[in-house]
């Protein structure tokens, strides 16, 4: 691809970013759908954020995504949410249209599509959910939007709480919040169909973590682990091990990048070019 005047920029903020497959998607499909744009990665530190919303109004950079640690901060300082992105609170995806930035999340719709596959419908679904984070949140409204039956566990139980006040009160859905510890998972785990990890315990570097006891899985379970470096997690291997159906986090990843390079261009995503650039880089020895 030859780089030229015409070439229109995309990317992603976020600190740490050395870890992100999203370049390498991204760029695969603006290539596999022909587009003339390349998207890159941003380091941005703490403090800089709003000079960074600056930076892409001001370079005319048409889209961003934005990841740990900003996806809650950056609503300060964007024009317009959509509104998925307002009832979740976090916005993943920037869309500028000249100079006018409007946040959406996409997170939430990638972990339903992901989980769609392994489970088939997602009404009534027994779901323990760990974290209460960014991710988490976007997953706890989508999988609530769903008509999931969802347990929330979380190490900060004041932030499980607002989360889960917050989506009752879009959506009319009661979540149970719970503190994260071994008690309450023992508890919680027998009486669920789908585990979801959306905290991040076994993200690379620390990748011998999991949030769970191999002893507390059970073969009926749905294990899904949103962190994605490593694929492989500890908590999938053992859930694997265990008998349990594991679900990993290129899943989500891809299904969340290609709804928001659909709200970047308008064209459809060409998700298996996708899927394939994150498992090629995977097998280069990414993470
Ligand atoms: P975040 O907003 O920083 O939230 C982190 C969550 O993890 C919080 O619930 C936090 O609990 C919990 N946590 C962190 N360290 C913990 C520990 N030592 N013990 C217990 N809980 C701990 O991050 P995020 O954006 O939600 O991302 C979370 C993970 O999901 C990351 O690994 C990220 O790469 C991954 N992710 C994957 C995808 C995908 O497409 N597959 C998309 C988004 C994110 P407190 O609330 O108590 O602090």
């Amino acid at each position: 691809m030859v780089i030229s005047t015409k070439t229109r920029l995309y990317g992603i903020l976020g600190d740490p970013i050395e870890h992100s497959l999203s370049p390498t998607i991204q760029n695969a499909a603006f290539r596999g759908a022909g587009i003339d744009a390349i998207y890159l990665a941003f380091r941005v530190d703490k403090g800089r954020l709003q000079d960074a919303l600056t930076g892409v109004r001001s370079l005319g950079i048409l889209g961003v995504n934005v990841t740990i640690p900003y996806k809650v901060d950056v609503i300060q300082y964007i024009d317009h949410l959509d509104t998925e992105a307002e009832a979740m609170g976090a916005v993943n995806t920037i869309k500028n249209d000249a100079g006018k930035l409007t946040g959406y999340n996409t997170d939430g719709l990638g972990a339903v599509e992901a989980l769609r596959g392994a489970c088939g419908g997602l009404a009534h679904a027994r779901v323990a959910l760990m974290g209460s984070g960014g991710a988490a949140r976007a997953i706890a409204f989508s999988l609530a939007r769903e008509r999931a039956k969802i347990t929330v566990l979380n190490r900060s139980l004041e932030k499980a709480q607002t989360m889960a006040l917050q989506i009752s009160e879009k959506l009319g859905i009661k979540i149970e919040c719970l503190a994260l510890n071994s008690e309450n998972l023992e508890r919680t785990i027998p009486e669920v169909d789908v585990l979801i990890n959306a905290t991040s315990i076994g993200m690379a570097p620390k990748s011998r973590e999991t949030p769970v006891k191999k002893e507390m899985i059970h073969p009926r379970l749905v294990v899904f682990d949103i962190v994605y470096s490593p694929l492989e997690t500890r908590l999938l291997k053992e859930a694997r091990a265990a008998g349990a159906n594991a679900v990993d986090g290129l899943e989500m990843l891809v299904h969340q990048g290609a709804a928001a390079f659909e709200i970047w261009t308008g064209r459809k995503a060409p998700i298996e070019v996708m899927r394939n650039a994150a498992l090629e880089r995977l097998k280069e020895g990414y993470a």
